[in-house]
């Protein structure tokens, strides 16, 4: 059997190792910290990071334990310039829970799955050769050789793998120093909201956590200036006040202040090999707009199922080749609006000023911006439609996809709430177990069945055929669907936009793989995927 080494127990080695082993591959985790790591980190997860919790049967307790952001306001002192709220139907678009908790809930899982995180293990060398790759792990007994079929990466910003592969890092850091600290505060700010004060010293924003009056601040300083962060309180208090432009609230600090600065750095390459890389080895950027750790959770996702079908012998290698296709302009458009976000948040040039306060601000309250500052704030809608995956549209294909607005193959695949023909509710991303899963509208036609038995011919037991039907009373089913689902609110017809007898496949990273809209063979798309990597 194959076997993959990940190479850092962070979120993002974790949301992997969960990945491989619910699809049955052996996978061993080192780290070389003596445990999990402590102290402020990243607060944000996505809509789109909780999702893939979910998926990977990670969640638990953090939908409950965390606060739901509902809402931001950018201030100029006490003056508030801008504020936007999600309506009360709207779901949330971050969740607000520390970094610790998420990789808890991941550890619980991995553990759940059989898997082993060996902590005390770093990696020190890499050796190629007959085939697999071999890592050198230096532990409390020493040195020993740790042979695989595939090494991942997953070990942060200074990640050893990344060097030892010969892969650069390319990039810079910006000059400003930021400081990060959590704090009991006591004044009146609502506890969904997070809140932002611009100064000509630099930001100051402060975002709600778990647990009555708990805040994390975050600062920027300016260029080559220095405080003391021994004394974390007074410098929170100092930092407040003059940043606030009002008396400094009552407050306790949690721990200490923690210092650092923003790099904006990409992999050249997230593939060398047998080696891969993965999360912030392979992507660094401001942490502005919470984006860091989720990143890393999307990486995870989209390797997991690509690298199971070729750890199992039923893909070929270079399906891992869209992977990086798929991820690195991802990562790319991530550092550079985070970047954007950060100099424009800290510019005090009198032009940018002008241009954030009286046109940037103003137009974030409108609804269509709004929505649409939301909507990439929860990473839902990223996808991969350039991607070496997506089908090209036959002719008339792309028209009907316009004319619809229905997503197309490299999107997400919109969650709905669907009713099993029990009357139980559940979701349709939770019907898909994780793997393949072809959505079929419409009474079944023979066209659709010879779909489904192409498909499940190359899938096997991988493959879900879900009927969606108005009613239980409209769905006329066949022996060759594998579960009937009740779109009982329309909401699947809402996020697909089907037309007459469509089908949609989704991959198991809950992407459209391919829709009968584009016109083209599915099996052949299918089979070019496992046997090429690519389908163009
Ligand atoms: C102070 C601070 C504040 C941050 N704030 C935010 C924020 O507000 N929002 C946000 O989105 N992101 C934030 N981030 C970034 C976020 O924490 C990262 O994006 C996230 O941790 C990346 O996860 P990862 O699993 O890829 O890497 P990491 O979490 O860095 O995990 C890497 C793991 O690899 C291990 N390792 C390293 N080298 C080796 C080796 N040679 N052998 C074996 N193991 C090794 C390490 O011990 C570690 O456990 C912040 C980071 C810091 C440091």
């Amino acid at each position: 059997m194959a076997t993959v080494l990940v190479v850092g127990a962070g979120p993002t080695g974790l949301a992997l190792a969960c990945e491989l082993l619910g699809r049955g591959v052996d996978t061993v985790v080192a780290d070389r910290a003596p445990g999990p790591a402590a102290g402020s980190r990243a607060l944000g997860l996505t809509a789109r990071g909780m999702e893939i919790l979910h998926w990977l049967g990670a969640a638990g307790e953090l939908p409950r334990r965390a606060v739901a952001a509902m809402g931001a306001g950018v201030y100029a002192g006490p003056r508030r310039l801008a504020h936007v709220r999600a309506r009360p139907q709207e779901p949330p678009s971050v969740f607000l829970i520390g970094q610790a908790e998420v990789e808890a809930a991941l550890r619980d899982r991995v553990a759940e799955l059989g898997g082993t995180i060996r902590w005390e293990h770093e990696l020190v060398d890499l050796a190629a050769g007959d085939g697999r790759v071999t890592a050198i792990l230096k532990g409390p007994q020493g040195e020993a050789r740790h042979p695989a079929d595939w090494l991942v990466g997953c070990d942060g910003a200074h990640s050893t793998t990344r060097s030892l592969a010969g892969i650069a890092f390319e990039g810079d850091a910006l000059p400003q120093t930021f400081l990060i600290a959590d704090a009991r505060i006591d004044w009146d700010r609502p506890a969904d909201e997070t809140a932002v004060w611009l100064h000509p010293d630099g930001v100051l924003a402060a975002l709600p956590m778990p647990g009555d009056g708990q805040w994390r601040i975050t600062a920027s300083l300016p260029e080559g200036a220095r405080v003391d962060t021994d004394r974390p309180e007074e410098l929170l208090r100092r930092l407040l006040a003059e940043r606030r432009g009002e008396p400094a609230p009552r407050l306790e600090a949690g721990g200490p202040v923690s210092a650092f600065r923003v790099q904006r750095r990409l992999a050249a390459r997230y593939r060398s090999g047998r080696v891969l890389l993965a999360g912030d080895a392979a992507h660094v950027h401001s942490p502005s707009g919470g984006q860091g750790m989720n990143l890393g959770l999307g990486d995870a996702h989209n390797l997991g199922w690509k690298l199971a079908l070729v750890a199992n012998g039923r893909a070929a290698p270079e399906l891992l080749d869209s992977y990086a296709a798929e991820r690195r302009p991802v990562a790319a458009a991530t550092v550079r609006d985070t970047t954007a976000l950060t100099e424009a948040a800290l510019s005090d040039r009198a032009a940018h000023r002008l241009l954030r306060e009286w046109v940037v601000l103003p137009l974030s309250r409108t609804a269509p911006v709004r929505r649409q500052l939301m909507r990439a704030v929860s990473q839902l809608d990223t996808g991969y439609r350039r991607g070496p995956l997506a089908p090209a549209t036959a002719p008339g294909g792309r028209a009907l996809e316009l004319l619809t607005g229905a997503p197309r193959p490299g999107d997400r695949g919109p969650d709905a709430e669907v009713r099993l023909p029990d009357g139980s509710t559940g979701t349709l991303l939770a019907r898909m177990r994780g793997g393949w899963s072809l959505l079929l509208f419409g009474p079944p036609t023979p066209v659709q069945r010879e779909l489904a038995t192409g498909l499940r011919e190359r899938l096997g037991p991988d493959l879900r055929v879900l009927k969606v039907a108005n009613s239980t009373k409209t769905a006329n089913t066949a022996s060759w669907v594998d579960e009937l689902l009740v779109d009982h609110c329309r909401a699947v017809r809402r996020g697909y936009r089907p037309a007459r007898r469509d089908a949609v496949l989704l991959r198991p990273d809950g992407h459209i793989g391919w829709r009968a809209l584009r016109g083209t063979d599915p099996v052949s798309w299918l089979s070019a995927l496992l046997d090429r990597g690519a389908v163009r």
